[in-house]
């Protein structure tokens, strides 16, 4: 499959990558690094990386221009499962498309896929992508594939990590002589308002009997906090590891598009099925809903917490014999 993609890569002169709406870094680094590599290899390509700019993740590359002339164009679609969620271009207007993901498989996008489940990020397929072909790998293209895995792995600490996941980032830093202090930095250094913000969530969240932790964040705390209404979606991953908190999920109201997004975890119930049925889905274990109305957030939070109840006693019964 990989040689089938390079040869794809080959054959066309205008390439555009495109990725999720609502960007995390695996899915804004999986694009750079993918473009960079194309553009290094072949430098008299057309090769853009598409979507709406988030300032924060800035440092890990520019993204480019959308009014690109696409009737003869590869479309290249990372890190997402549906067709729903590509941002920033028609996926009808291209004359290909080549799908690259780590989530569930959902839509059918084109004739060429690579979905593999089992990998950490949308980086790590990328990266064995570019060393199994004649893509050039350097250090900026190392470097961007370390920052989607290292993020996406929550630094190597999340089940999905696995030994070749290791080998992959033992090979980018080995080889490619990486800068981790300035990989982290991007990555880890935060406004001291956001760790604030982090305590207000702790202090406030309810915690049910059967472990399921939530909290409706007030537009009005998100000011007070000196935050946007999105600093939940990156917080909700600090919540992993606590006693007696299996699955957690944030809500905060997006005054512009009018509804409510949900950031879901887990380390114990799979969550993607509930997700679904909210206008979500995910991974099994971090998945995320957009909600019109304020009453469907309550739903979907008590199925989660029945689902945290099924989990303890499946575990209980497991015990038990
Ligand atoms: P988040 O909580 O936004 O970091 O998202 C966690 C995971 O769920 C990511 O893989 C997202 O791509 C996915 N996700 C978030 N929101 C949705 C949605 N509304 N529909 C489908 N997948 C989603």
């Amino acid at each position: 499959m990989e040689k089938k993609i390079y040869k794809k890569i080959q054959k066309y002169n205008t390439i555009v990558i495109a990725r999720h709406i609502g960007p995390d870094p695996d899915a804004v680094a999986s694009q750079i690094a993918l473009r960079d590599s194309i553009r290094k290899t072949f430098p008299n390509k057309n090769v853009y990386a598409v979507g709406a700019s988030v300032s924060r993740f800035k440092p890990i590359g520019q993204l480019d221009r959308n009014n690109i002339d696409v009737s003869d164009a590869l479309l290249i679609v990372l890190d997402v499962p549906n067709i729903a969620r590509i941002d920033g271009v028609n996926f009808t207007d291209f004359k290909e498309v080549i799908k690259i993901d780590h989530h569930p498989f959902v839509d059918k996008m084109g004739a060429l896929e690579i979905i593999r489940e089992d990998a950490s990020s949308t980086c790590e397929i990328i990266a064995d992508l570019i060393l199994n072909t004649k893509l050039i790998m350097d250090e900026e293209v190392a470097s961007s594939l370390f920052i989607g895995i290292a993020s996406d792995s929550d630094r190597f600490l999340l089940p999905t990590t696995t030994g070749k996941t290791l080998s992959i980032a033992s090979k980018l830093l080995n080889d490619y002589h990486l800068d981790l202090k300035k990989i982290y930095n991007i990555l880890y250094e935060r406004p001291f308002d956001e760790f604030k913000f982090q305590a207000y969530i702790t202090l406030n969240m309810t915690i049910t009997e059967n472990g399921f932790g939530y909290l409706k964040i007030d537009n009005e705390k998100v000011k007070e906090y000196g935050v946007d209404s999105s600093t939940a979606s990156i917080l909700v991953n600090n919540f992993n590891f606590i006693k007696g908190l299996i699955a957690w999920a944030f809500v905060s109201y997006d005054e512009k598009q009018e509804l409510y997004k949900v950031n879901i975890r887990s380390r114990g119930p799979i969550i993607n099925d509930i997700a679904s049925k909210y206008n979500g889905g995910g991974h099994k274990y971090a998945s995320g809903a957009r909600i019109k109305n304020a009453s469907d957030v309550d739903v979907l939070f008590s199925e989660l917490d029945d689902a945290c109840q099924k989990y303890n006693e499946e575990l209980l019964g497991n015990m038990d014999s």
